[in-house]
């Protein structure tokens, strides 16, 4: 489907937040099962639907929405001119504070970021031990000053926001790969964030005729953003290429996602992501669900999918089914319409 102007920006911002969690929350319950069992579980098609929460009846985001939140908390405290270096800054603090919500009982305190008022999102959702030990050891990593050695898809899950927010997609690009490696060390746990953001940022502002042509722009960007880590990036772009022509191809999408990894590590969590989105370019759900259903990490790969489709589709093609049960919902929008209104 081709990009539309009929969708405001707005709805893209809405949609890229609420997609992402929406992705997480399809596939946070299935996270540690195995194709074969999610399917022994939810039938031939996988999970197609949320498994909500007994006690709420809501469906729950894990670890990545609710570091995506505190992405957007940190771009919002920095403003959108600022320097790199007070972006990076910011977010690693939104970081501490999201420590802090997995460490602490709510109200952790009042200097914070206004989401240590929001008590919902004091809940341990199988976090990533990489984020929760770099966080704890209070330094800040750096892409030239890496604190260790992770390429987990900890660094990408989270950075959609930066693609909104930073409005020149070079620059988006860049941010974003800063605020990955704060946790995550190794190039392909911050070489994915950086073309994520790139891709959510070009959904938003690009004129593209289609997601395959923003996919492909990344990857002729890709190599331009890395002079240390330019085997990274072609790598990445490689992986991108290849998700590209799987898409194109008619074999189901557990099998073209075997080819593509499982997504525990940031390069094939956004490979195959972005062949959820490409083979199921106009419709929502149907991304969700290709997403989700296979051996790997399926709430991150999830999230991915949804913050690219939302971004893409914008906040309407996300249908009620996706949206009514989604827990804390209105904050996500509270955030979206922040972000968009400070840009
Ligand atoms: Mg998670």
């Amino acid at each position: 489907m081709a990009k539309t102007d009929d969708i405001t920006r707005l709805e893209r911002f809405e949609g890229c937040l609420i997609g992402g969690a929406a992705g997480d929350a399809l596939g946070y319950p299935v996270e540690f099962s195995s194709y074969e069992g999610i399917c022994a579980r939810y039938g031939a098609q996988g999970i197609t639907s949320y498994a909500a929460d007994g006690f709420s009846d809501l469906a729950l985001f894990s670890d990545d929405t609710q570091m995506a939140l505190f992405t957007a908390e940190g771009l919002l405290a920095a403003g959108p001119d600022a320097s790199r270096a007070t972006f990076v800054r910011k977010i690693h603090r939104a970081y501490l504070d999201w420590l802090k919500t997995q460490e602490q009982l709510p109200p952790a305190g009042s200097d914070g970021s206004s989401l240590l008022d929001e008590p919902q999102l004091y809940a341990r959702r199988a976090p990533g031990n990489t984020c929760l030990s770099a966080l704890r050891s209070h330094k800040m990593g750096l892409m030239e000053k890496p604190l260790n050695n992770s390429k987990g898809c900890g660094g990408v899950m989270r950075v959609a926001p930066v693609g909104l927010f930073v409005d020149d997609a070079d620059e988006a690009a860049f941010v974003a790969a800063m605020a990955a490696a704060i946790t995550h060390g190794h190039s392909m746990g911050y070489v994915p964030a950086a073309a994520l953001a790139f891709i959510v940022n070009r959904c938003v502002y690009g004129d593209f005729v289609s997601l395959q042509a923003v996919v492909g722009e990344c990857i002729d960007r890709l190599p331009t953003w890395f002079d240390d880590d330019r085997a990274a990036a072609e790598d990445m772009g490689r992986q991108l290429a290849r998700a590209a022509e799987l898409a194109a191809g008619d074999v189901p999408d557990a099998a073209n996602i075997k080819v593509l990894g499982e997504g525990w590590v940031g390069d094939e969590a956004l490979a195959i992501a972005v062949y959820a989105c490409l083979r199921h370019e106009d419709d929502f759900g149907a991304v969700l669900v290709a997403a989700v259903n296979h051996d790997g990490d399926s709430d991150s790969t999830g999230a991915i999918a949804g913050n690219v489709m939302g971004a893409w589709l914008g906040l309407g093609a996300i249908g009620p089914e996706w949206t009514e049960r989604l827990e804390l919902r209105d904050l996500i929008l509270r955030l979206a319409s922040d972000l968009e209104a400070a840009v």
